[in-house]
């Protein structure tokens, strides 16, 4: 028996568990980027329930034209306006380089990947990147809020990784102190579009 026979096994008993039919639109309009790795468990971690959410993996969790893509419907389609990076310690990513990468895999298969294996040397400065990128992208207008995270595989702690980040309001939070300290609460902050210079980047 395969370990993917044992899976459906499962699947068999999801089945007799599942609540029902939900609607397709993320209740919670967040659209979260996650690396693969096995031990991140992105539902578990924010305590993301069906329906809420959309979950985007990949390998390091970085920003892709196919993670553009989707964000785009997950936006423009299907409702969502925040974006949550999630990027990890001891990804596998940055055990390697892509140079290193591709003469691996070329020896081995006899062809070298015409793609970027987007291998990465510091998982904080990744996440940077990662949120810059999704700011200049011009399809994803309709971003309110872009934060980023390195989850801990060893603690289980999630730790935001600032500098770059995107406040509510459209500007990043170091630019917003004023605004944060009178913003209660309860204060719904405006939904003001992104400043032109950013939204032109890209
Ligand atoms: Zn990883």
């Amino acid at each position: 028996m395969s370990h993917t026979e044992m899976l459906l096994a499962n699947g068999e008993h999801y089945e007799r568990r599942f609540r029902g039919p939900s609607t397709g639109r993320p209740a919670l309009g967040v659209a979260i980027v996650a690396c693969m790795d096995a031990r991140v468990d992105v539902y578990s971690i924010l305590g993301l329930h069906p329906g809420e959410a959309h979950v985007v993996r990949n390998a390091g969790g970085v920003v892709t034209d196919d993670v553009i893509r989707s964000l785009t419907i997950s936006q423009h389609e299907l409702g969502t306006t925040e974006i949550i990076l999630i990027h990890h310690t001891k990804c596998g990513m940055l055990t390697f380089t892509d140079k290193e990468f591709k003469t691996k895999i070329a020896a081995e298969t006899g062809r070298k990947p015409p793609w970027p294996s987007m291998a990465f040397a510091d998982v904080d400065e990744d996440v940077r990147a990662s949120i810059a990128q999704l700011k200049a992208a011009p399809f994803l207008n309709r971003t309110r809020e872009v934060r980023g995270f390195v989850f801990d595989v060893d603690t289980g702690a999630l730790r935001e990784v600032r500098g770059a980040e995107m406040s509510p309001a459209g500007l990043p939070f170091a630019e917003l102190p004023q605004l944060q300290e009178k913003a209660q609460p309860t204060d719904e902050l405006p939904l003001v579009a992104r400043p032109r210079a950013l939204r032109r980047q890209g």
